[in-house]
């Protein structure tokens, strides 16, 4: 099999082949490289997913584990069914050995003493980690144009955002650059960025996934999760990081070991479908509502019962995320001081303690990291804290219990992923409050704890990926993996073909990537 084609398969297709001996895991991990090498480029041109490629250790990994297949015995029986196959993950996951820098500059060059659990986990199953993608600055936006180090492009139009904050592991997957990788959602983080580039996203139940290591966005919201192209690739993925960790509190001891088998059942009659009264036709732009009706039909078509289902506090639950977000931000990102960590500023002739730290964030922290600070700073301050954050986590206790009451009548509810297909870069820059309304859809999900997917779900204005958002109540990953799946089949016998073989031929780079 040739490189090129290698790279096109899914994760558990790729993890079949090692096993049959068909290509090896170096040759395998080779080919992702080389891919990287043609179409990954720099901060100016090509897709630019990556900021740290990890290419020798990689390579070590893939030889050790083609070396354990080769000797067979009890050793190669005992390899994780996904070892060998690579994967990219989010620069806001600290990885021994190589820089972790959440896209910040104060955080430029930092090389972590630790490894995240999820990353232990993934050395342990012997997966040759790719590199590490970009992101907004701390998982901050839905663009992934607040990185420090440049934008990444989407591999459907490279002059359109990849969405964010995942947008690296994202663009990585979608560009068959990676066939798996890891991103972070506290607001739609994986989502929004699968349904910009026609890839899969999930953000598990909270506390499925160790937090630990994970440089804490909003601690109360965010979790690690899956980004591939196939819900089965997912939710095998998911299997393998999922699981109660220590070093988390807020870890579940909830077994997580029927995600994948979940997958194959794809039987959709009698499954009960709720579409939110509160997220019709207004609000999406008319393309995308008239691809998601399409696939109601194609559902009720299938067996399955659609109703609508009303969440009267829903539409508040934006407003309540950006003061519970800064909030909890303008305390995670009290540590980056330039005393404790990464990098330091010295005003000119010297300072206090005080001046050093001021310099030091004044310089090493983007615009957005900041507004977040002085929102969050503000709506925590004496006299302000019971009106801003206090109403606000009063709405969030609202939002749960109409999720709760509306998973009483239905498996799972489901809509469009974003409002609109990707946008151009530059259109929402300049723009916050336009930009914070793209996870109006998303955002319910991590107030809740809950868990969540994108699916590719057609495609829509300028033949860009439109997502589908599927939910389900706290601790149903595997129907929402079950749903997700039965959905995607449907959509692929109709298209006669996976969604991921539409995607168009992405530019080559000139430079080579280093
Ligand atoms: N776009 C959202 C925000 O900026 C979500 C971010 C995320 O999930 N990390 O807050």
């Amino acid at each position: 099999m040739s490189p090129a084609e290698m790279i096109r398969l899914t994760a558990l297709e790729m993890a079949e082949h090692l096993r049959a001996g068909t290509f090896t895991s170096v040759e395998l991990t080779r080919a992702h490289f080389e891919r990287i090498n043609q179409v990954d480029g720099t901060a100016d041109e090509g897709v630019h997913a990556f900021l740290h490629l990890n290419q020798d250790e990689a390579l070590a990994v893939a030889a050790e584990v083609d070396a354990i297949r080769t000797a067979g015995g009890p050793e190669a029986d005992e390899l994780h069914p996904l070892a060998g196959v690579p994967i990219a993950i989010k620069d806001n996951i600290v990885t021994i050995g190589q820089p972790t820098t959440a896209a910040s500059k104060i955080l430029e060059g930092w090389m972590p003493p630790y490894d995240a659990t999820v990353v232990r986990t993934i050395r342990a199953a012997k997966l040759p980690i790719l590199g590490k993608t970009n992101l907004d600055e701390f998982a901050m936006g839905s663009t992934t144009e607040y990185s420090a180090y440049g934008v990444t492009r989407n591999p459907w139009d490279l002059n359109r955002a990849p969405g964010g904050s995942g947008g690296g592991s994202a663009a990585a997957v979608g560009a068959f650059m990676a066939p798996l990788a890891l991103g972070s959602d506290t607001g739609g983080s994986i989502r929004e960025p699968a349904a910009f580039t026609g890839t899969v996203g999930t953000k598990p139940t909270y506390g499925s996934v160790s937090r630990y290591g994970l440089i804490a966005m909003a601690s109360s919201l965010d979790q690690i999760g899956p980004v591939t192209r196939t819900t089965a690739d997912a939710a095998a993925l998911h299997e393998l990081i999922a699981g109660h960790d220590p070093k988390d509190s807020t870890s579940l001891h909830t077994q997580w070991n029927t995600l994948l088998e979940a997958t194959t059942d794809q039987d959709l009659s009698g499954v009960r479908i709720g579409v939110l009264e509160e997220f019709q036709g207004p609000g999406f732009s008319a393309e995308i509502w008239e691809k998601f009706q399409e696939t109601l039909d194609l559902l009720r078509d299938a067996g399955a019962e659609v109703t609508t289902v009303d969440c009267p506090h829903i539409p508040y639950a934006l407003h309540a995320y950006y003061l519970i977000v800064p909030s909890e931000v303008s305390s995670n990102l009290a540590r980056f001081d330039g005393i404790r960590y990464g990098n330091r500023v010295v005003p000119d002739g010297g300072g206090t303690v005080a001046e050093v730290m001021a310099a030091t964030r004044a310089a090493g922290f983007g615009d957005e990291a900041k507004r977040r600070i002085m929102l969050g700073t503000f709506a925590l301050s004496a006299g302000y804290v019971d009106a801003y954050y206090g109403t606000a986590q009063r709405v969030r206790t609202l939002v749960i219990q109409d999720l709760k009451h509306a998973f009483e009548h239905v498996d799972v509810l489901i809509s469009p992923t974003t409002p609109t297909v990707a946008v151009k870069l530059g259109d929402q820059l300049e723009e916050p409050l336009s930009m914070y309304l793209n996870d109006v859809v998303t955002i319910p999900a991590n107030l809740a704890g809950i868990p969540a997917i994108s699916i590719p779900g057609g495609t829509a204005e300028h033949d860009m990926p439109v997502g589908l958002h599927i939910q389900g109540p706290a601790k149903s990953d595997a129907t929402v993996y079950r749903v997700a799946s039965a959905i995607e089949a449907l959509i692929e016998a109709e298209q006669g073909k996976p969604f991921y073989d539409r995607a168009p031929e992405v530019p080559q780079v000139q430079g080579a990537r280093s």
